[in-house]
């Protein structure tokens, strides 16, 4: 029997690594994401099996905690083949070297403070290296298209299909045969919600032995998409008539696509006052550029406006600010937008704008994405009055907003109507969600279809 245990995304949403042992022995590992939140921590431990032993990668998206620890994982041994869609391999480039540059930064900066004490050998160095990250693009790579299989051994081969979550997001399939019978596991990635204005909504897989799919959203629905995105405008315009700013802290992949657009929709009907609009994040501005690039998988709205305008994330108001003394502009402005990252406010420029202005009442702070726990984000969704930025203490004034409906997640119902999609399905294992969550959609899930359903456990050894 095939074996699959999980490195990550077990009983918590970030970490995602499962990894596949045929009887054949081939070692077929499905993403290997970094931790976020909580369990940070966990991505420098050291991987509890041995990457050289990894024969294929292959990797559902682009998003940190999909592809994070890609870098150690080849510093460590790894020297298979990495098989994915195209521009999930350029849009992981972006992300890793966004996330190899803010790990140096911070070891630079620990660095130099704990030299001053004498304890410089106590800051632990950064997980990877820019030169790491391009040690991953020296490996064989091979490029997946959607619906078309991929052949990774005798007997064994993979399909991707369109998870409609972010650009070249994907749902693999892996088909195999064991002592002559045919079987197919499934691993759902992250799936799509089905109103993103910017992705085709995901595909239905009809047929699986055993299906391994995300719970983000297993305990809740997500508030209606134009209830949503009233919300949004509202808090918006109301702001910036008081003379507010309006500080969206955003992923750099598709949410900050879906603002742009929806912002783009806003000028076009004449409902955004006048103001600047920054898209202060390189790497939301490079992922941006990449979506422009690949816009035949976007969806017909984006493709309109492509028509229309010769351009999908462009208006008047809106400005990209890739340099420092760009961003640092911003400081000077009044009445405007600003979309930084990181989405969960962990790192990047968005912690800058918060010292300067989360102090103020008149401005607004706008959630748009999922914030895990343990992370400044969901620190403020869940009403801090203070937080720490650069070891400060900073009074939370600011108004908190945070609007579920533009998760790239399908929700609750969606997901138990994609499980209900399938016509043939024997199992179910339940990842990529949080622990307390997991059990409402477990329940669900039974009940609904009256399958088999686990909820996966890290490390835990699950007989396929
Ligand atoms: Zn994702």
């Amino acid at each position: 029997m095939a074996l699959v245990q999980s490195y990550g995304a077990a009983e918590v949403v970030t970490g995602s690594c499962h990894l596949l042992q045929l009887d054949n022995g081939m070692k077929i590992m499905v993403d290997c994401g970094m931790f976020q939140g909580h369990n940070e921590h966990k991505n420098f431990h050291p991987f509890d099996f041995d990457p050289k032993e990894v024969d294929v990668l292959l990797i559902t998206h682009a998003h940190l905690d999909h592809v994070g620890r890609i870098p150690k994982l080849v510093k460590e041994g790894f020297s298979g083949r990495i098989v994915t869609l195209h521009s999930t391999l350029d849009l992981a480039e972006v992300v890793l070297l966004d996330s190899a540059h803010l790990m140096e930064e911070d070891y630079r900066t620990h660095y130099k403070k704990a030299q001053r004490r004498g304890e410089e050998d106590k800051v632990r160095k950064p997980l990877y290296s820019v030169e790491d990250v391009y040690a991953v693009y020296d490996l064989p790579l091979i490029y997946a298209k959607y619906g078309e299989e991929v052949i990774l051994g005798k007997d064994v081969k993979a399909t991707f299909h369109n998870a409609g979550h972010i650009l070249d997001s994907a749902i693999i399939t892996i088909d195999f045969k064991e002592k002559g019978e045919h079987k197919r596991i499934v691993f759902s990635g992250d799936l799509g919600n089905h109103n993103d204005m910017v992705m085709p909504v995901p595909e239905q897989v009809k047929e699986a032995d055993t299906l391994y799919i995300e719970t983000t959203y297993g305990d809740r629905n997500h508030e209606g998409i134009k209830q949503s995105e009233e919300e949004f405008k509202k808090i918006i315009v109301d702001t910036l008539l008081s003379q507010g700013n309006v500080l969206i802290p955003s992923f750099a992949i598709e949410r900050t696509q879906e603002i742009l657009c929806i912002l783009k929709g806003m000028y076009d009907n004449k409902e955004l006052p006048l103001c600047k609009v920054f898209l202060d994040s390189p790497m939301a501005i490079r992922a941006t550029r990449l979506y422009d690039s690949y816009h035949e998988e976007l969806s017909k709205c984006c493709n309109d406006y492509l028509k229309r305008d010769g351009a999908i994330f462009e208006f008047p108001y809106l400005q990209y600010t890739l340099k420092q003394e760009e961003s640092k502009k911003i400081n000077e402005e009044n009445g405007c937008i600003i979309i930084a990252g990181s989405g969960m406010c962990t790192g990047g420029r968005i912690l800058h704008h918060f010292k300067n202005r989360i102090w103020n009442p008149k401005n607004a702070v706008l959630f748009v994405g999922y914030q895990a726990g343990g992370t400044l984000g969901r620190k403020l969704v869940e009403g801090a009055e203070w937080i720490k930025i650069y070891h400060e203490e900073i009074k939370v004034n600011a108004r908190i907003h945070s609007i579920s409906g533009f998760s790239a997640h399908a929700d609750q119902s969606e997901l138990l109507d994609w499980i209900e999609g399938f016509e043939r399905l024997e199992k179910i294992f339940l990842i990529h969600g949080e622990k307390e969550a997991q059990p409402v959609f477990e329940k669900l899930v039974r009940e609904r279809t009256g399958k088999k359903v686990h909820i996966v456990k890290e490390e835990e050894e699950i007989w396929v």
